[in-house]
């Protein structure tokens, strides 16, 4: 039981005191999440009711077989499994590994409804798919013919990997770029390694280029070329750029060292694991060791903050978020992470100020009690008077979100309509932004969102430039040579 509920199998397993430190607590984790065996696979498959109301499937962004696969699983037919697991998603394994399935499929299980601990389908569907890449099962997938159109995607993250494979496949010359040196987006600069390990994402970016997909990195676009020059290049164009403005906070002492941005500091630290030096991870300015560490914000990204801040060997870690627990946007399975580990929450705090002279000491902050609820639903916080406190602090993480860049600006394209939020418009059956041709996905069209939705976006995409290029772009291009 103990092993189930380190590897998160049973939910609703009771909770035992566990003296180990937190490094035993992890390696624990780490080795029996790679012993996770084929007759554990089944078991858990097994476990599946094939109730006939696959609640979980319709909870899935990329609507996953998931029954099918787990009967196959539980019958040890796994290359059949691995066949439909792959056939509704391009990158199985990475959402086996990093989807908050419990808010998706795990939390829709019939079994978790009936407080029996869902079924791991995440677990399940990782097993599956490393299982088919180390037995050569996943194969390159080159088109049966060439249709002599090219396609440009913009942005190797999720959305736009996903939509590049299925552009290849149909036989498209398909050119992605991006203005980072590796491609994978957030997968490899955003999601740390002990969550998605870089190799997995690497072997399928390798797999893309096996299929002739053509990728031009440390290239972008509003630098390297214009929107309109790429449109010039391309029967049809993805853009998948994902939002990369960090939102920030206004406060005395903001502009004190080490106030970091989120990003920047999980980028540092991904890059270190990829064995790239960076300098200030060298210098300590955006390294946690042996620091007082306090991360802003309640969100997934403040949780991979504060996890890797205990993987750098920080002192103390501190999470302050202005709501309280259940309100919390991060997945509730992220936070438990983060309490075993050792991080502490200080639920309903604020920050107001910044102490220090020239590098930050600590965090000044009120405590927050939480009002009426608004016209959304959420209650408001509201500042309790005289509950000021300052928590000492060597490096401060802003963790606040995200929000979209100004696209239509860095791409010298003022026709490209956004919304009121940023995000690019689309018109959500074709999505099609307002420029003929130039298509969109993943979070520059959602804003920050999921993995999985970025998938199931650049899928639709795919489809939608598809018959685009049929019916409406390569008859122009044929004019336009006349
Ligand atoms: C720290 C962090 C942790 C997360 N953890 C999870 C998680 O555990 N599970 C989960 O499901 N989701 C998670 N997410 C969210 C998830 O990563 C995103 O929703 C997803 O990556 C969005 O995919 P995308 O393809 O739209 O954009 P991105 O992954 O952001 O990729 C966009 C790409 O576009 C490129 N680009 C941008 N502008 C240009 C330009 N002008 N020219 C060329 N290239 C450009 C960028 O370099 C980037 O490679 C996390 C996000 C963050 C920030
Ligand atoms: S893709 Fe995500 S939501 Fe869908 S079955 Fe896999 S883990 Fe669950």
């Amino acid at each position: 039981m103990a092993n189930q509920k380190m590897l998160g199998f049973v939910h609703t397993a009771q909770k035992m005191p566990d003296k180990r430190s937190a490094a035993d607590r992890r390696q624990d984790f780490a080795e029996i999440y790679a012993r996770f065996s084929d007759e554990r696979a089944g078991e858990q498959a097994n476990r599946c009711s094939q109730c006939g109301v696959p609640f979980c499937q319709v909870h899935c962004p990329v609507s996953n077989n998931i029954p099918d696969w787990l009967k196959l699983t539980a019958e040890g037919r796994l290359e059949e499994a691995y066949e439909v697991s792959q056939a509704t998603n391009n990158f199985p394994e990475i959402c086996g590994r990093i989807c908050p399935q419990d808010r998706l499929c795990e939390g829709n299980c019939v079994i978790e409804q009936s407080t029996h601990g869902a079924v791991t389908i995440g677990s399940v569907e990782k097993y599956i798919n490393d299982t088919a890449w180390e037995n050569g099962w996943v194969k390159p997938r080159k088109p049966a013919r060439e249709l002599g159109l090219s396609v440009g995607v913009i942005g190797a993250g999720p959305a736009g990997l996903a939509a590049a494979e299925e552009l290849r496949a149909k036989g498209y010359e398909v050119h992605v770029y991006d203005r980072y040196d590796r491609m994978g987006g957030l997968l490899v600069y955003g999601i740390p390694g002990f969550k998605l390990e870089k190799d997995v994402v690497a072997r399928r970016v390798q797999r893309l280029a096996d299929a002739g997909v053509i990728f031009h990195s440390n290239f972008e676009v509003g630098r390297d070329a214009s929107l309109a020059e790429l449109r010039e290049r391309h029967v049809t164009i993805l853009v998948a750029t994902g939002v990369y403005k960090a939102r920030d906070i206004e406060a005395p002492g903001a502009g004190l060292k080490n106030i970091v941005p989120a990003l920047e500091y999980l980028t540092t630290s991904n890059r270190v694991g990829l064995g790239d030096s960076v300098e200030a991870y060298e210098d300590g300015s955006l390294n946690a060791a042996g620091k007082k560490v306090v991360v802003l914000g309640g969100g997934d990204t403040a949780m991979d903050c504060v996890r890797t801040a205990i993987r750098q060997g920080a002192t103390s870690v501190k999470c302050l978020y202005r709501r309280d627990r259940k309100n919390m946007p991060g997945s509730q399975r992220e936070v438990a992470h983060a309490e075993e580990e050792g991080v502490e929450f200080v639920w309903q705090a604020a920050p107001e100020a910044f102490t220090g002279n020239d590098v930050v000491t600590g965090v000044r902050a009120v405590r927050i009690h939480l009002g009426v609820a608004d016209a959304t639903g959420r209650q408001t916080p509201q500042v309790i008077e005289g509950s000021e406190f300052t928590e000492p602090a060597d490096l401060v993480i802003k963790a606040l979100g995200f929000e979209p860049e100004n696209l239509p600006g860095m791409f010298g394209s003022p026709d490209l309509t956004v919304t009121r939020w940023g995000t690019l418009l689309v018109d959500h059956r074709t999505k099609m932004t307002s420029l003929d041709g130039v298509f969109a996905a993943g979070d520059i069209v959602r804003g920050a969102s999921l993995v999985v939705w970025a998938i199931r976006d650049g899928r639709d995409a795919a489809e939608a430039m598809h018959a685009y290029a049929q019916t409406v772009g390569a008859p122009k291009l044929a004019v336009a040579a006349e």
